[in-house]
């Protein structure tokens, strides 16, 4: 049997970006406050400073990304806390943290979570109808793996 995960209305969207695409992040977020404001935000520490004051609204702050905010963010997917990923990410610059850029890129796609990773693809998925409505993602099926035998 195929298992999904549900979609309320107000998505869960966590936001991280990396120094050099701060910037960005919130220029993009300016651009989309109107749509941002009907749903629930989460963000890696500075990350979630910077869209408050943008913003002029709360967000849920976990740690820095480097200090184990972005593990926070991938144990929420997992557990299907989080529906979409805005992750700028820094093409240029090697992070102290690579080895956990690279395990939430994974875990996102392990668990079909919606996820951008530049702003023309974070303008698609927010002006998406699915936006406005509830909607059902199929949730990879593990279950083989699971029961895999381990001799
Ligand atoms: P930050 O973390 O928002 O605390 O700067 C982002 C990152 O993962 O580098």
């Amino acid at each position: 049997m195929i298992k999904t995960r549900r979609f309320d209305i107000r998505k869960r969207i966590a936001l991280v970006a990396h120094d050099n695409k701060k910037k960005d992040l919130i220029e993009w977020a300016e651009f989309n406050k109107v749509v941002l404001a009907k749903h629930e935000l989460i963000a890696t520490g500075t990350t979630g400073k910077l869209m408050e004051d943008q913003l002029d609204r709360p967000v849920k702050k976990l740690l820095s990304g480097p200090l184990g905010g972005d593990q926070q963010i991938g144990a929420m997917i997992a557990s299907g806390e989080i529906d979409i990923l805005i992750f700028f990410w820094d093409p240029m610059e090697a992070q102290p943290h690579d080895s956990d850029v690279k395990a939430l890129l994974r875990i996102a796609i392990a668990w079909n979570c919606i996820m951008a990773c530049d702003r023309a693809t974070a303008d698609f998925v927010l002006t998406s109808p699915l936006m406005q409505t509830e909607y059902s993602a199929n949730i990879p099926d593990y279950s083989t793996y699971l029961k895999r035998k381990i001799d």
